[in-house]
């Protein structure tokens, strides 16, 4: 995927390919994970047979299609790419599907949103490597059935809560991705620079790290725009004093929460007297998107105690009125 020496990646979507580790060795974090995804390749390949069905589920941004791309290379087996809203008829999957060779790795970016009928589709496909396809129309149509070669699902998802069971079921390992600790984003800060050729030092390194929401799609975009700020303001060095310069142009706060989370925050407070208030109420008053708040922002939020789940809504912790320099009122009927 790195491109050629002597080109610089232009695309967002260039770049994070370019910083994209290959091997389970340059992928730092997710120790549990990975270290079980190495037995699980070892003894497939050993065994020469596909690796068993791999579910990956966590927020975006920390690293699920980077692990099913190097779950690849390690197996040493092709790799295709598709998403669940990209596949829209059986069709689409069955040409996909005849396409793997032996124990190659199917990639299906938010499986969540697969159609019912393409998901039923997939089921004899994992299960049994079959699947029907329906040839001819009219009164002669008839379906036949395929032999697939062996090959391995991973699925990724957002949202495993969305799952039908049925599926679910059908994936052998099932595996969580949790937010990386600074020290790890550190490190991926600092191997993201080498790769890119621009000098960072490890305070600022550090400072980026720590305000990237624990996510390293996060960390690598942060980087550029702070390296930006270098090449243009400072010395074209990294360091700690253009990082923080930087991070407080993009309003990125110390927590690394942003305009909007920022903006979710004081509304709860200033709107809604702290909360509880319904999911969809805050996207509308917002005007953002109900999943994007739902499956972007607010694990975010959660996770680092400023919003809480209730069976009433959401609702903002003390430590959000603290953050924002507020007091909270007590509410009435509570
Ligand atoms: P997801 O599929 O979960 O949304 P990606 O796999 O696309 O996330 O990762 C987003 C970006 O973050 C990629 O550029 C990738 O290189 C980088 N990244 C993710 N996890 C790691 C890691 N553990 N080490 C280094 N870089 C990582």
């Amino acid at each position: 995927i790195r491109k050629a020496a002597g080109t610089t990646p232009e695309t967002e979507r260039d770049y994070e390919n370019a910083l994209r580790p290959l091997s389970f060795d340059s992928f730092s974090g997710q120790r549990e994970v990975v270290e079980n995804l190495k037995v699980f390749v070892m003894a497939a390949r050993m065994r020469q047979e596909a690796l068993d069905h791999v579910l990956l589920h966590g927020p975006p941004g920390l690293g699920k299609t980077t692990l099913s791309n190097i779950i690849a290379n390690e197996l040493s087996v092709g790799f295709k790419v598709t998403s669940g809203p990209v596949l829209d008829k059986p069709g689409d999957l069955a040409g996909l599907l005849t396409s793997l060779e032996k124990n190659d790795v199917l990639f299906i970016d938010e499986i969540h949103r697969l159609s019912p009928i393409v998901e039923e589709y997939l089921y004899s496909a994992m299960e049994d490597y079959r699947i029907d396809i329906l040839i001819d129309k009219g009164p002669s149509a008839r379906s036949i059935q395929i032999d697939l070669a062996p090959f391995t699902l991973v699925g990724a998802t957002t949202r495993s809560g969305l799952l039908t069971g049925p599926l679910r079921a059908r994936f052998g390992i099932n595996m969580h991705l949790e937010y990386y600790d600074t020290e790890t984003l550190t490190r991926i800060i600092h191997r993201s620079a080498d790769i890119l050729g621009v000098g960072c030092d490890t305070d600022a390194a550090k400072e980026i790290a720590g305000r990237s929401r624990g996510t390293p799609r996060i960390a690598n975009a942060l980087l550029r725009r702070v390296r930006d700020f270098a090449q243009v303001k400072g010395s074209g060095r990294v360091d700690r004093e253009i990082a923080c310069y930087a991070l407080e142009a993009l309003h990125i706060d110390r927590y690394g929460l942003d305009l909007i989370d920022n903006k979710i925050l004081n509304l709860l407070i200033d709107k809604f007297n702290g909360g509880p208030v319904g999911l969809t109420t805050i996207a509308t008053a917002l005007g953002e998107d109900p999943g994007t708040l739902e499956e972007v922002y607010e694990p975010f939020l959660i996770q680092e105690g400023f919003l809480k789940r209730t069976p009433r809504g959401r609702e903002v912790t003390q430590l959000a009125y603290e953050h924002l320099g507020k007091v909270s009122t007590p509410s009435q009927g509570t």
